[in-house]
């Protein structure tokens, strides 16, 4: 067939197109990638939508000068996971589901924030998932799966970059492990790390010049913005690792928003899009460090993939959306699963009746047909509930009763999902600043890594 062939080979001009532009560019001083993990473009539209009815402003992400549509696949597969794209993101090459900073037959990859080491910068790598979890572990490790995470701990000591901050390292004194040489923040407190976990004031005091820091803000992911607006964000370790990284060489700074990921699997989309503007608040902090050093920075924005297929519209709605509907959740489908479930603690006998408080306070609903409120529920949705609600109640610890809480409202803003798994859909990648202007027309997410690796020489 002759057309996928030309569309083929368009595809391969686009590609060396970016390359061989990023390969007359000269080094940028200071260079920001986030990476706001299961965030395609409805995510961001859909959370630019809802920031421009609460604030009458849109997001950072979607006001910046350049853009490049991102194709996403992974070697293995039309559909990739947060391994393959990490990997491809961070090293500029493709490689199987599950695996970082790896090629498909096993050998060694070198990333964008090695490549930045190497020539004697500073290097921060940021998240508000675990900090080895699969997209910053593919900027330092390397494995042939995503779970072996104590070795990616291992790893990520060994990097020796100089600031991660964020969420915490998961497995970090897994005893089971085949490599196990002991508790992973001590090891890198061995190697010269200032490890502080969970102390924002001791974080705040450390000066530049402290050398390099490992700062959590929780044992495991930070929690949801939505849930604990005041906890420790992820802005704020951007803010810090730039008062720590700043010096004569410039660095590099790597940060992920990943609990997108987390709401889209879960078709929680109020809280997705309060991960959204949090990960956006992030990228204000870069940008506004890029407006104090215009010549010398390069701000860029990307996902590595969209989760859930997210729709903005829903058949029941036709032309219209109710995305201010959003506001009236004020709880994580996680959040509100934990709340339920000790409603229901200690094997009490629940009826559906005992939980419309809760439902009402989380979801916004309302309980009375007769109510002329947007929220109030038709007959046909409180039935809904009320079998989810039966499902909810043979295993409690699972989230039936949460899933079709949030998909009532999802529904009412004229919103709709369709999967649970991540899609295809390609990614839009930003970018503002120095050099800004090689993210054009349509590349691949192997091109960021191509483009970076040759402006952090
Ligand atoms: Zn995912």
């Amino acid at each position: 067939m002759a057309i996928p062939k030309i569309i083929l080979s368009i595809a391969a001009f686009a590609v060396s197109a970016a390359a061989l532009a990023a390969q007359a560019a000269k080094p940028v001083k200071y260079v920001f990638l986030f990476i706001g993990d299961g965030m395609s473009i409805p995510q961001r539209m859909t959370a630019e939508e809802l920031a421009r009815i609460n604030t009458g402003k849109g997001l950072a992400i979607n006001s910046m000068p350049h853009q490049a549509l991102t194709t996403t696949r992974s070697a293995n597969s039309f559909i990739t996971d947060s391994a393959a794209s990490g990997t491809a993101i961070a090293c500029g090459s493709k490689t199987n589901n599950g695996m970082i900073g790896m090629d498909p037959k096993g050998g060694r990859l070198k990333s964008v924030a090695e490549v930045a080491r190497d020539s004697g910068r500073k290097v921060g790598i940021l998240t508000s998932v675990t900090l080895n979890h699969a997209t910053p572990a593919a900027f330092y490790g390397h494995n042939r799966s995503r779970g072996n995470y104590y070795d990616l701990g291992l790893d990520l000591v060994e990097s020796g970059f100089d600031f991660f901050g964020g969420g915490g390292i998961a497995e970090c004194d897994n005893k089971k492990a085949k490599s196990y040489k002991g508790d992973i923040y001590e090891i890198a407190e061995g190697r010269g790390y200032t490890v502080v976990r969970k102390d924002m004031k001791a974080l705040a005091a450390l000066k530049p010049g402290c050398g390099k820091v490992i700062a959590t803000g929780a044992d495991g992911a930070l929690m949801y913005n939505l849930d604990a607006p005041d906890s420790p964000r992820i802005a704020d370790f951007t803010k810090k690792a730039i008062e720590l990284l700043d010096n004569e060489r410039g660095f590099f700074i790597m940060v992920e928003g990943g609990k997108i990921d987390w709401m889209c699997h879960a078709n929680d989309a109020a809280t997705v899009m309060a991960e959204v503007a949090d990960f956006d608040n992030a990228v204000k902090v870069a940008l506004e460090f890029a407006r104090k050093n215009p010549r010398d920075t390069l701000v860029v924005v990307t996902g590595d993939h969209e989760t859930g297929g997210l729709t903005m519209g829903f058949a029941g709605t036709a032309y219209n959306s109710y995305i201010d509907r959003l506001n009236a959740q004020k709880r994580s489908r996680e959040a509100f699963n934990s709340a339920s479930k000790k409603l229901a603690g200690g094997g009490k006998d629940i009826e559906f009746e005992d939980v419309i408080p809760l439902l009402s306070e989380s979801f916004g609903f309302v309980f009375d047909e007769d109510s002329e409120s947007p929220l109030a529920l038709s007959e046909a949705e409180r039935g809904e509930l009320e079998k989810a609600f039966g499902r909810w109640k043979k295993d409690v610890s699972k989230g039936a009763l949460s899933l079709a809480a949030a998909k009532i409202l999802n529904n009412k803003a004229g919103l709709a999902w369709t999967s649970d798994a991540h899609t295809a859909l390609p990614v839009e990648t930003s970018a503002q600043g120095a050099g800004a202007e090689v993210f054009s027309g349509t590349i691949d997410n192997t091109d960021i890594a191509k483009i970076l690796k040759e402006l952090v020489r």
